[in-house]
């Protein structure tokens, strides 16, 4: 089917001109993957030198004059389709980005970052704030004078989130925190009070067989149709999904020997980021278009299959039922004992390991530390006491030790400032898709106990997925589900399902 996406002289050169980009995407994915997966540990060195040479080489054909003056001209094109103004929107802000940025930023926060990472890993492991800290400060003023540089109209953090999020803000993120935090307080004394959802599951200290497990997870994805001839699971210390092209998309999942929802449930989050790459149209193929559109966005695929789909009572069932045939020594736990394993509910001091329900605590503080950090109202050696306050504040329970606090994520350590929020987007999104879905289909738990998923599949396809990055998030969001943002979706699902 030859469709009609590309057709204006300046759009195909630009995109003539972005193949070799393109290319080198491409590589460095595979590479990216191949070093989390099967790569022997000794040839980290040289893999990290043909890396950052891809890197610069890519950045020079971003800011090739050549291809900076076709997207300059298109800018002002009239009559361009959605596609040829996505290429331009997206193409347009990755030049500006490269152009703001000076070589000798990037340069510094590569080489602090790499140190960081070695200090926070001593530091995390020792549970002490030194070295990390002081590391932590110089990433700090790194990503301050990134947030100069890149320019913001009303908080310096904004530069910072519009990079994951294109056109999220300070403000919005405010504004979504202060709309979900009280619901969830509410809803988690609720749960608290009563003992249907359990603090905690025998089934937790159950220690599994990993190849069983590899096995369950492996029906749990024939379940969901995976599709084996364009992707794949692999197992990886952390897990992620990564997409090579649109019909090689790579998942990753853990087995940590116990607790077998984790790794379900995380190849169910994995399979729902893999899905969105997959469904992407193929014409946008090789294009800056042909990916997901943002963090947040992906995040809500994620979370709707792993939150919406995998914790739903008709879900429960579907894994009590492959549990039950595979480990034979479950077979006293029925669908019901599954579905409150699954949904155990806890305030915790590992965001990786919270629940549904308090998750988004853990992201409220990281997004209030950030946005202070940034703006200058706090220092960094004022964050381990403040992390320390704040979780007191939200969940009621206080860290120990700093790696159960400020040590305990990556993502400081490489400079990823702006990043934490796009997961309670993805949470908020997700439950705005659950709402339109049933608005224009079926209640979810019927779908899913017919086990309809192709009906899932083919609606997200429809109203999010086949666009890829065509329009920018918020435009997304308002032409597929009728509106941006909007947590009141989100806390009703949490009141409809803690509430009962
Ligand atoms: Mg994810």
């Amino acid at each position: 089917m030859e469709k009609k996406y590309f057709s204006d002289p300046l759009i195909i050169e630009i995109l003539e001109n972005y193949k070799p980009i393109w290319s080198i995407n491409y590589a460095i994915s595979l590479i990216q993957w191949d070093m989390e997966t099967y790569m022997p540990p000794e040839g980290i060195e040289e893999r990290g030198k043909a890396y950052s040479h891809l890197a610069v080489l890519q950045h020079r054909l971003l800011l090739s004059p050549d291809l900076q003056n076709l997207v300059e001209k298109a800018k002002g094109r009239e009559g361009l389709t959605d596609q040829e103004k996505g290429v331009v929107r997206v193409l347009d802000r990755e030049i500006e980005r490269a152009k703001k940025l000076p070589e000798k930023l990037i340069a510094e926060l590569r080489e602090v970052t790499t140190k960081a990472h070695e200090a926070w890993l001593i530091s995390r492991e020792r549970s002490e704030a030194e070295p990390f800290l002081s590391y932590l400060d110089r990433i700090v003023s790194l990503e301050r004078e990134m947030a100069e540089k890149l320019g913001y109209e009303e908080h310096p953090y904004d530069a910072l989130i519009d990079y994951f999020e294109e056109g999220f803000t300070t403000r919005k993120g405010k504004e979504m925190f202060d709309a979900i935090i009280p619901n969830l307080k509410r809803a988690l004394e609720k749960v608290m009070g009563d003992d249907y959802f359990p603090r905690c599951h025998y089934l937790e200290s159950y220690r599994y067989d990993v190849e069983r497990a590899k096995k369950v997870n492996e029906r749990v994805l024939e379940v969901l149709s995976f599709p084996r001839r364009r992707a794949r699971i692999d197992v990886s210390p952390h897990p992620f999904t990564i997409n090579m092209g649109q019909k090689d998309v790579r998942i990753t999942t853990r087995y940590e020997g116990h607790d077998i929802r984790r790794t379900i449930l995380s190849t169910i989050h994995e399979y729902g980021h893999a899905l969105y790459e997959l469904q992407i149209d193929e014409a946008l193929s090789g294009t800056p278009i042909g990916t997901g559109v943002s963090m947040g966005v992906h995040e809500s695929q994620s979370r709707f299959w792993e939150n919406i789909v995998g914790r739903s009572r008709a879900f429960s069932s579907i894994i009590g039922g492959i549990l039950r045939e595979e480990l034979p020594e479950l077979k006293a736990y029925d669908d019901e004992e599954i579905y409150r394993y699954v949904n155990l509910v806890r305030p915790s001091f590992i965001r990786v390991d919270a629940d549904e329900l308090t998750y988004n605590f853990h992201i409220a503080l990281r997004f209030n530390i950030e946005r202070m950090l940034i703006a200058g109202e706090v220092k960094t050696a004022e964050v381990p006491e403040l992390w320390n306050n704040l979780m007191d504040e939200l969940l009621g329970i206080r860290p120990r030790k700093y790696s159960e606090g400020f040590l305990q994520d990556i993502h400081w350590s490489q400079g990823s400032f702006g990043y934490f929020p796009s997961y309670s987007l993805g949470t908020v999104i997700a439950a705005q898709v659950k709402a339109k879905m049933e608005d224009e289909t079926r209640k979810m738990d019927e779908i899913i106990e017919k086990r309809d998923f192709a009906a899932i599949r083919e609606w997200l396809r429809e109203k999010i997925h086949k666009y890829g990055a065509t329009y920018a998030p918020r435009e997304l969001l308002v032409k597929s589900l009728g509106e941006d943002i909007n947590p009141s979706y989100y806390i009703k699902y949490i009141e409809e399902k803690y509430s009962r």
